[in-house]
């Protein structure tokens, strides 16, 4: 294959590690094309993507109304100031609108954007609401909300936390699915909860239905902002438009971003009427946000989403492939246990994580490790039974591989 950029790979690699600054541990693997459920790297070689950008390729990679939408509006206007209104972002927030509880957006680009938009409007409606003195924010432990000061505070991991001291004041944290401990958390100084309905960089928990309820129950009767992190779980990727569907709760603000886009950067805050009057105009903003060329991969994204019905085969493929894991792990002895909701899925191994991600890339499967013992599956919403088949098949020889590296004797001996 020819490289675009006159480089091998090996090339592209070194100088990467020389030129960009070290914040991810990478896999040694330049990507230079997709397609559907596959991409291909630098040398051609093709692997089936169950990691689909980390749940932004919801669409699978170049859908070709995204695609079309991009190279459409690349031509007619592809950035203007939100001092101006543009069609193409009202055509996106429509969509969202009708398609949710919610009356109000903001855009932005970005997860952490979302997050930090969200945290800003609960207190700014709070102060407004209540006075001065109702600031804090309760979030969970395990959590993951971004990297931004307020979003990475509010992220209840304090790996992400040590040596960027001091946080931004005001955060409380709560064990996740713990009803009583959030009962207790929330008081008449507390502005906001944010919860993600199942959480998804912690290792794919879901939450469980009393603990969201309780969230719902205790943040209305204090008039507190309730606010569901949907960045990873919504859209689609576990069987409902939005996760808090699965569980009859709806929060007053939810944060949007990931696959909103279809690849595309862009990232939303969706609100009630009544929480978004905490915004005046000047009191947030945001260059990029929803800007037209954004806004058309977005419309085109969520148009794909739901006219393809890929909400449904999200469901269906899901529990399909929950099922194969399930099943692998009985043969194998290799996987302990499998959470999620529709196509967000976590698997606990038995042997590394990190082993099996390496095994399977090799043999033409890309996952993720989300923790030392779990592989994450977030593939994108149109997969078929086929693909599901290949990436079972793909990860019994790795697991397999794994354990005799390891030297694992738990490997039962089946035939
Ligand atoms: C990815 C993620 C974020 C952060 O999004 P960025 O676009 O990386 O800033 C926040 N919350 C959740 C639940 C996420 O999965």
């Amino acid at each position: 294959m020819e490289h675009p950029h006159g480089l091998p790979q090996n090339g592209i690699i070194q100088l990467a590690e020389k030129y960009i600054m070290k914040t991810y541990a990478r896999l040694p693997l330049v990507l230079a094309r997709g397609e559907g459920a596959r991409v291909w790297d630098e040398k051609g070689r093709e692997y089936l993507d169950f990691v689909a950008g980390l749940a932004v390729n919801s669409l699978g990679h170049c859908h070709p109304r995204v695609v079309a939408a991009i190279r459409e509006q690349a031509g007619l206007l592809m950035h203007c100031s939100n001092l101006y209104y543009s069609g193409p972002q009202v055509s996106l927030a429509q969509f969202l609108i009708e398609r949710t509880s919610f009356d109000n957006v903001f855009f932005c680009n970005s997860g952490a954007e979302a997050v930090e938009a969200g945290l800003k409007l609960a207190r700014k409606y709070a102060y407004k609401k209540r006075g001065p003195g109702c600031f804090e924010i309760v979030t969970a432990q395990g959590s993951f909300h971004g990297r931004t000061y307020g979003a990475v505070t509010a992220t209840g991991q304090p790996k992400y936390h040590e040596g960027f001291e001091p946080m931004v004041p005001g955060f409380k944290y709560i064990p996740f699915n713990d009803t009583a401990a959030l009962r207790e958390a929330v008081t008449g100084k507390t502005a906001a909860v944010l919860l993600e309905p199942v959480q998804g960089e912690g290792g794919i928990y879901p939450a469980s239905p009393e603990f969201l309820k309780a969230a719902r129950d205790v943040t209305a009767k204090t008039g507190t902002v309730l606010i569901f992190d949907e960045i990873q779980c919504g859209l689609g990727r576990t069987g409902r438009f939005l996760a808090q569907e699965h569980y009859g709760v709806t929060a007053d603000v939810t944060c949007l971003a990931k696959a909103l886009g279809g690849g595309f950067p862009i990232g939303a805050l969706l609100s009630t009427g009544t929480i978004a009057t905490g915004f005046s105009p000047g009191d947030h903003a945001s260059t990029f946000g929803g800007n037209p060329l954004a806004a058309a991969a977005g419309f085109a994204a969520l148009q794909a989403l739901v006219e393809e019905k890929l909400i449904e085969n999200a469901g269906a493929a899901g529990k399909y492939l929950r099922e194969r894991l399930a099943a692998l792990g009985e043969e194998t002895g290799l996987i302990r246990e499998v959470r999620g909701l529709g196509l967000m899925i976590g698997a606990v191994t038995s042997v590394p994580a990190k082993k099996v991600v390496t095994e399977c890339q090799v043999r033409g499967l890309i996952v993720n490790a989300v923790k030392d013992d779990t592989l994450r599956f977030v593939p994108p919403l149109n997969i078929v039974r086929e693909d599901v088949d290949q990436a079972t098949g793909i990860l019994k020889e790795a697991l397999l591989a794994a354990a005799c590296a390891a030297g694992d004797d738990s490997v039962k001996k089946n035939g």
